[in-house]
Protein backbone atom coordinates (compact mmCIF):
# COMPACT_ATOMS: atom_id res chain seq x y z
CA UNK A 1 0.00 0.00 0.00
CA UNK A 2 1.10 3.22 -1.11
CA UNK A 3 2.41 6.01 1.90
CA UNK A 4 0.09 8.69 0.54
CA UNK A 5 -3.37 6.58 1.59
CA UNK A 6 -5.02 7.86 4.60
CA UNK A 7 -5.37 4.62 6.39
CA UNK A 8 -2.15 3.81 6.84
CA UNK A 9 -0.80 4.48 10.31
CA UNK A 10 1.76 6.77 10.36
CA UNK A 11 5.27 6.58 12.68
CA UNK A 12 4.44 3.77 14.13
CA UNK A 13 6.78 3.63 17.28
CA UNK A 14 8.93 6.09 16.32
CA UNK A 15 8.35 9.54 17.45
CA UNK A 16 7.64 12.80 15.04
CA UNK A 17 7.50 16.01 15.94
CA UNK A 18 4.21 17.86 15.46
CA UNK A 19 5.71 21.27 16.70
CA UNK A 20 8.50 23.43 15.81
CA UNK A 21 10.06 23.64 19.43
CA UNK A 22 9.50 19.49 19.46
CA UNK A 23 11.42 19.34 16.25
CA UNK A 24 14.08 21.46 17.80
CA UNK A 25 14.20 19.28 20.87
CA UNK A 26 14.34 16.04 19.08
CA UNK A 27 17.01 16.64 16.42
CA UNK A 28 19.34 19.51 18.24
CA UNK A 29 22.45 18.16 16.51
CA UNK A 30 23.88 15.46 14.14
CA UNK A 31 24.02 12.90 16.10
CA UNK A 32 20.52 12.51 16.89
CA UNK A 33 19.54 12.97 13.41
CA UNK A 34 21.98 9.80 12.74
CA UNK A 35 20.18 7.70 15.47
CA UNK A 36 16.96 8.54 14.23
CA UNK A 37 18.01 7.37 10.56
CA UNK A 38 19.28 4.32 11.95
CA UNK A 39 16.26 3.62 14.09
CA UNK A 40 13.91 3.97 10.95
CA UNK A 41 15.93 1.94 8.56
CA UNK A 42 16.82 -0.60 10.64
CA UNK A 43 13.49 -1.24 12.87
CA UNK A 44 14.44 -4.52 14.40
CA UNK A 45 17.86 -3.38 14.93
CA UNK A 46 20.61 -3.00 12.41
CA UNK A 47 21.74 -5.62 10.40
CA UNK A 48 24.85 -5.95 8.53
CA UNK A 49 24.23 -5.32 4.79
CA UNK A 50 27.37 -7.34 3.66
CA UNK A 51 26.95 -10.22 6.09
CA UNK A 52 23.82 -10.38 7.57
CA UNK A 53 25.25 -10.11 11.08
CA UNK A 54 22.90 -8.40 13.78
CA UNK A 55 24.75 -6.99 16.28
CA UNK A 56 25.13 -3.41 17.32
CA UNK A 57 27.58 -1.64 14.66
CA UNK A 58 30.38 0.00 16.01
CA UNK A 59 30.28 3.78 15.45
CA UNK A 60 33.43 6.09 14.63
CA UNK A 61 33.41 9.19 16.49
CA UNK A 62 35.53 10.91 13.22
CA UNK A 63 32.70 9.99 10.92
CA UNK A 64 29.36 10.17 12.61
CA UNK A 65 27.71 8.70 9.49
CA UNK A 66 29.56 5.31 8.92
CA UNK A 67 28.38 1.83 10.80
CA UNK A 68 31.19 -0.60 11.51
CA UNK A 69 29.85 -4.50 11.60
CA UNK A 70 31.31 -6.42 14.39
CA UNK A 71 31.97 -9.43 12.54
CA UNK A 72 33.24 -8.56 9.11
CA UNK A 73 34.41 -5.15 10.32
CA UNK A 74 32.70 -3.82 6.58
CA UNK A 75 31.39 -0.30 6.94
CA UNK A 76 27.75 1.05 5.78
CA UNK A 77 26.23 4.64 5.83
CA UNK A 78 23.53 5.85 7.08
CA UNK A 79 22.60 7.80 4.20
CA UNK A 80 23.31 5.20 1.65
CA UNK A 81 20.30 5.76 -0.80
CA UNK A 82 18.66 8.90 0.27
CA UNK A 83 18.72 12.09 -0.85
CA UNK A 84 21.36 13.10 1.77
CA UNK A 85 24.22 10.69 0.58
CA UNK A 86 27.44 12.54 -0.20
CA UNK A 87 25.90 16.06 0.77
CA UNK A 88 28.34 17.76 3.18
CA UNK A 89 25.28 19.74 4.70
CA UNK A 90 24.54 18.46 8.50
CA UNK A 91 21.66 16.01 8.29
CA UNK A 92 20.25 18.21 10.78
CA UNK A 93 19.85 20.64 8.16
CA UNK A 94 18.54 18.46 5.76
CA UNK A 95 16.05 17.39 8.75
CA UNK A 96 15.07 20.82 9.53
CA UNK A 97 14.56 21.68 5.67
CA UNK A 98 12.47 18.55 4.99
CA UNK A 99 10.14 19.56 8.05
CA UNK A 100 9.99 23.51 6.34
CA UNK A 101 8.77 22.02 3.47
CA UNK A 102 5.95 19.37 4.72
CA UNK A 103 4.86 21.93 7.12
CA UNK A 104 5.80 25.22 6.63
CA UNK A 105 4.44 27.45 3.34
CA UNK A 106 4.14 26.08 0.35
CA UNK A 107 6.20 27.19 -2.32
CA UNK A 108 9.11 28.89 -0.14
CA UNK A 109 11.66 30.51 -2.66
CA UNK A 110 15.45 29.60 -2.06
CA UNK A 111 16.14 32.75 0.02
CA UNK A 112 13.62 32.68 2.39
CA UNK A 113 14.95 29.20 2.95
CA UNK A 114 18.64 30.06 3.19
CA UNK A 115 17.72 32.21 6.03
CA UNK A 116 15.44 29.97 7.49
CA UNK A 117 17.97 27.46 7.76
CA UNK A 118 20.95 29.54 8.39
CA UNK A 119 22.90 29.15 5.78
CA UNK A 120 25.44 30.91 4.32
CA UNK A 121 25.38 30.06 0.51
CA UNK A 122 22.32 30.43 -1.56
CA UNK A 123 23.68 27.88 -3.44
CA UNK A 124 23.44 24.93 -1.07
CA UNK A 125 19.65 26.18 0.05
CA UNK A 126 18.54 25.81 -3.57
CA UNK A 127 20.16 22.35 -4.12
CA UNK A 128 18.44 21.04 -1.04
CA UNK A 129 15.24 23.00 -1.87
CA UNK A 130 15.53 21.57 -5.29
CA UNK A 131 16.29 18.08 -4.12
CA UNK A 132 13.30 17.91 -1.32
CA UNK A 133 10.98 19.50 -4.35
CA UNK A 134 12.40 16.84 -6.98
CA UNK A 135 11.04 13.96 -4.37
CA UNK A 136 7.80 15.59 -4.16
CA UNK A 137 6.76 15.25 -7.74
CA UNK A 138 7.76 11.77 -8.33
CA UNK A 139 4.14 10.59 -9.49
CA UNK A 140 2.05 8.29 -8.05
CA UNK A 141 0.95 5.31 -10.12
CA UNK A 142 -1.81 3.11 -7.57
CA UNK A 143 -5.56 4.11 -8.37
CA UNK A 144 -7.57 5.64 -6.00
CA UNK A 145 -11.04 4.73 -5.00
CA UNK A 146 -12.57 1.54 -4.76
CA UNK A 147 -14.32 1.24 -1.67
CA UNK A 148 -14.49 5.04 -1.79
CA UNK A 149 -17.21 6.87 -4.22
CA UNK A 150 -15.06 9.41 -6.61
CA UNK A 151 -16.22 12.74 -7.96
CA UNK A 152 -14.76 13.42 -11.09
CA UNK A 153 -14.17 17.05 -13.39
CA UNK A 154 -12.01 19.11 -15.41
CA UNK A 155 -11.29 22.71 -14.64
CA UNK A 156 -9.15 25.48 -16.93
CA UNK A 157 -6.20 26.69 -14.95
CA UNK A 158 -4.63 29.56 -16.16
CA UNK A 159 -5.27 33.01 -17.79
CA UNK A 160 -5.26 36.27 -19.37
CA UNK A 161 -1.22 37.00 -19.79
CA UNK A 162 0.02 40.45 -19.69
CA UNK A 163 -1.05 42.26 -22.81
CA UNK A 164 -2.96 39.35 -24.38
CA UNK A 165 -6.70 40.60 -23.76
CA UNK A 166 -9.62 37.70 -22.73
CA UNK A 167 -9.74 34.34 -23.83
CA UNK A 168 -8.29 31.31 -23.43
CA UNK A 169 -5.07 31.87 -24.49
CA UNK A 170 -2.25 29.71 -22.02
CA UNK A 171 -5.07 28.27 -20.33
CA UNK A 172 -4.35 24.54 -19.87
CA UNK A 173 -7.41 21.99 -18.90
CA UNK A 174 -6.94 19.60 -15.40
CA UNK A 175 -8.32 16.93 -14.44
CA UNK A 176 -9.30 15.52 -10.96
CA UNK A 177 -10.40 12.86 -9.45
CA UNK A 178 -10.89 12.67 -5.58
CA UNK A 179 -12.73 10.01 -2.76
CA UNK A 180 -16.05 10.83 -1.15
CA UNK A 181 -15.48 9.99 2.49
CA UNK A 182 -18.06 9.76 5.51
CA UNK A 183 -17.22 11.56 8.55
CA UNK A 184 -17.74 9.24 11.43
CA UNK A 185 -18.75 10.74 14.60
CA UNK A 186 -15.99 8.14 16.16
CA UNK A 187 -13.45 9.67 14.05
CA UNK A 188 -15.05 12.96 14.25
CA UNK A 189 -13.62 13.15 18.34
CA UNK A 190 -10.53 11.32 17.25
CA UNK A 191 -7.74 11.33 14.72
CA UNK A 192 -9.82 13.34 12.17
CA UNK A 193 -10.37 16.49 14.30
CA UNK A 194 -7.67 17.89 12.08
CA UNK A 195 -9.57 17.24 9.09
CA UNK A 196 -10.84 20.75 9.49
CA UNK A 197 -7.70 21.15 7.00
CA UNK A 198 -9.45 19.19 3.94
CA UNK A 199 -12.11 20.39 2.10
CA UNK A 200 -14.96 19.12 3.18
CA UNK A 201 -19.00 19.89 3.06
CA UNK A 202 -22.16 18.23 3.92
CA UNK A 203 -21.12 15.07 6.24
CA UNK A 204 -18.09 14.51 3.44
CA UNK A 205 -14.77 14.89 3.34
CA UNK A 206 -12.01 14.26 0.90
CA UNK A 207 -9.79 11.44 0.52
CA UNK A 208 -7.00 11.03 -1.81
CA UNK A 209 -6.53 13.45 -5.16
CA UNK A 210 -5.31 12.84 -8.31
CA UNK A 211 -4.36 15.68 -11.19
CA UNK A 212 -3.82 15.64 -14.44
CA UNK A 213 -3.26 17.75 -17.46
CA UNK A 214 -5.46 16.97 -20.64
CA UNK A 215 -5.31 18.00 -23.93
CA UNK A 216 -8.91 18.15 -24.32
CA UNK A 217 -12.40 17.29 -22.88
CA UNK A 218 -12.17 14.66 -25.13
CA UNK A 219 -13.91 10.86 -24.38
CA UNK A 220 -10.82 9.55 -24.84
CA UNK A 221 -8.37 12.24 -22.68
CA UNK A 222 -10.95 11.59 -19.76
CA UNK A 223 -11.26 7.85 -20.09
CA UNK A 224 -7.14 7.69 -19.91
CA UNK A 225 -7.21 9.93 -16.99
CA UNK A 226 -9.65 7.74 -15.22
CA UNK A 227 -7.77 3.91 -16.11
CA UNK A 228 -4.57 5.64 -14.41
CA UNK A 229 -6.16 7.34 -11.29
CA UNK A 230 -9.46 5.37 -10.29
CA UNK A 231 -9.89 1.59 -9.86
CA UNK A 232 -12.16 0.18 -12.04
CA UNK A 233 -15.51 -0.72 -10.13
CA UNK A 234 -15.70 2.34 -8.10
CA UNK A 235 -18.45 4.34 -8.29
CA UNK A 236 -17.66 7.73 -10.45
CA UNK A 237 -19.76 11.35 -9.89
CA UNK A 238 -19.22 13.36 -12.79
CA UNK A 239 -21.35 15.94 -14.62
CA UNK A 240 -23.54 15.26 -17.54
CA UNK A 241 -20.80 16.35 -19.90
CA UNK A 242 -20.72 13.54 -23.02
CA UNK A 243 -17.35 12.81 -22.64
CA UNK A 244 -17.92 10.83 -19.45
CA UNK A 245 -20.71 8.55 -20.78
CA UNK A 246 -18.88 5.70 -22.02
CA UNK A 247 -17.28 5.00 -18.41
CA UNK A 248 -19.14 2.48 -17.33
CA UNK A 249 -17.75 0.11 -20.44
CA UNK A 250 -14.41 0.75 -18.84
CA UNK A 251 -15.66 -0.81 -15.48
CA UNK A 252 -16.83 2.17 -13.70
CA UNK A 253 -20.36 2.50 -11.73
CA UNK A 254 -21.51 5.76 -13.01
CA UNK A 255 -23.63 8.80 -11.77
CA UNK A 256 -24.05 11.66 -14.20
CA UNK A 257 -25.18 14.72 -12.85
CA UNK A 258 -27.01 17.18 -14.94
CA UNK A 259 -25.97 20.38 -13.57
CA UNK A 260 -27.22 22.95 -16.45
CA UNK A 261 -25.23 26.30 -14.74
CA UNK A 262 -26.93 25.67 -11.33
CA UNK A 263 -24.40 26.28 -8.61
CA UNK A 264 -26.32 24.83 -5.95
CA UNK A 265 -26.89 21.27 -7.70
CA UNK A 266 -22.56 21.40 -8.91
CA UNK A 267 -22.00 21.98 -5.16
CA UNK A 268 -24.25 18.81 -4.17
CA UNK A 269 -23.17 16.91 -6.42
CA UNK A 270 -19.76 17.73 -6.60
CA UNK A 271 -19.05 19.17 -3.65
CA UNK A 272 -15.12 18.07 -3.21
CA UNK A 273 -13.26 17.87 -6.12
CA UNK A 274 -15.01 21.75 -6.80
CA UNK A 275 -13.45 22.79 -3.88
CA UNK A 276 -9.99 20.90 -4.61
CA UNK A 277 -10.11 22.85 -7.73
CA UNK A 278 -10.80 26.19 -5.70
CA UNK A 279 -7.70 25.67 -3.31
CA UNK A 280 -5.63 24.37 -6.20
CA UNK A 281 -6.24 27.67 -8.30
CA UNK A 282 -5.94 29.95 -4.72
CA UNK A 283 -2.92 28.04 -4.44
CA UNK A 284 -1.11 29.08 -7.68
CA UNK A 285 -2.36 31.97 -7.90
CA UNK A 286 -1.40 33.49 -4.71
CA UNK A 287 2.18 31.58 -3.77
CA UNK A 288 3.21 31.32 -7.44
CA UNK A 289 1.93 34.00 -9.29
CA UNK A 290 0.55 31.98 -11.62
CA UNK A 291 2.29 29.10 -13.05
CA UNK A 292 3.07 28.30 -16.99
CA UNK A 293 2.01 25.22 -18.73
CA UNK A 294 4.88 23.99 -18.96
CA UNK A 295 5.65 23.74 -15.18
CA UNK A 296 2.03 22.46 -14.08
CA UNK A 297 2.52 19.22 -14.19
CA UNK A 298 5.08 19.31 -11.35
CA UNK A 299 2.70 21.93 -9.58
CA UNK A 300 0.04 19.38 -9.73
CA UNK A 301 1.94 16.48 -8.24
CA UNK A 302 3.34 19.02 -5.57
CA UNK A 303 -0.03 20.27 -4.52
CA UNK A 304 -1.00 16.77 -4.62
CA UNK A 305 1.78 15.26 -2.88
CA UNK A 306 0.74 17.58 0.11
CA UNK A 307 -2.54 17.04 0.14
CA UNK A 308 -2.53 13.34 0.30
CA UNK A 309 -0.15 13.94 3.53
CA UNK A 310 -1.54 16.41 5.51
CA UNK A 311 -2.23 14.23 8.30
CA UNK A 312 0.68 12.30 7.88
CA UNK A 313 3.66 15.23 8.26
CA UNK A 314 5.94 11.81 9.23
CA UNK A 315 5.03 9.78 5.75
CA UNK A 316 5.93 13.21 3.97
CA UNK A 317 8.86 13.91 5.79
CA UNK A 318 10.50 10.77 4.88
CA UNK A 319 9.41 10.13 2.15
CA UNK A 320 11.04 13.55 1.11
CA UNK A 321 14.57 12.20 2.37
CA UNK A 322 14.03 8.94 0.76
CA UNK A 323 14.68 7.50 4.42
CA UNK A 324 13.30 3.83 3.79
CA UNK A 325 13.50 0.94 5.86
CA UNK A 326 16.27 -1.45 5.05
CA UNK A 327 14.83 -4.73 6.67
CA UNK A 328 16.57 -7.19 4.27
CA UNK A 329 20.09 -7.50 4.01
CA UNK A 330 21.35 -5.89 0.79
CA UNK A 331 22.78 -8.74 -1.91
CA UNK A 332 26.27 -8.95 -2.87
CA UNK A 333 25.45 -7.50 -6.29
CA UNK A 334 23.86 -4.34 -5.02
CA UNK A 335 26.31 -3.99 -3.16
CA UNK A 336 28.63 -4.80 -5.71
CA UNK A 337 26.86 -2.14 -7.86
CA UNK A 338 26.90 0.32 -5.22
CA UNK A 339 31.29 -0.06 -5.14
CA UNK A 340 31.29 0.02 -8.65
CA UNK A 341 30.13 3.43 -8.76
CA UNK A 342 26.62 2.83 -10.86
CA UNK A 343 24.31 3.65 -8.08
CA UNK A 344 20.94 2.47 -8.17
CA UNK A 345 18.80 4.73 -5.70
CA UNK A 346 15.89 2.91 -3.65
CA UNK A 347 12.69 4.56 -4.32
CA UNK A 348 10.94 6.36 -1.38
CA UNK A 349 8.69 3.92 -1.15
CA UNK A 350 5.91 5.07 -3.49
CA UNK A 351 4.68 3.19 -6.67
ZN1 LIG B 1 29.12 -7.59 8.58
Amino acid sequence: MSDDSPLVASAGDVPFPTSLPDFQRLFPEEWTCIDYMVSIRWPAGFICPRCGAKDKPLRISTRARVLRCHECKGETSVTAGTVMDHSHTPLSVWFWAAYLVTSMTPGMSAVQFQRQLGLCRYETAFQILHKLRAAMVRPQRDRIGAAFPVEMDETWIGGRTRGEGRGRHHKTLVVGAVEQRKLHKKAEKGELLQSKALPRRGGLYAGRLRLGVIPDRSAKSLEMFALESVQPGTHVTTDDWPGYDKLPYKGYRLTQVAQRGDADVAEASLPLIHLVFGNLKTWLNGVHHGVSPHHLPAYLNEYTFRFNRLFYPFNAFRSLLSIVAQTEPMTYDALYQREGGTRSRRSGGRG
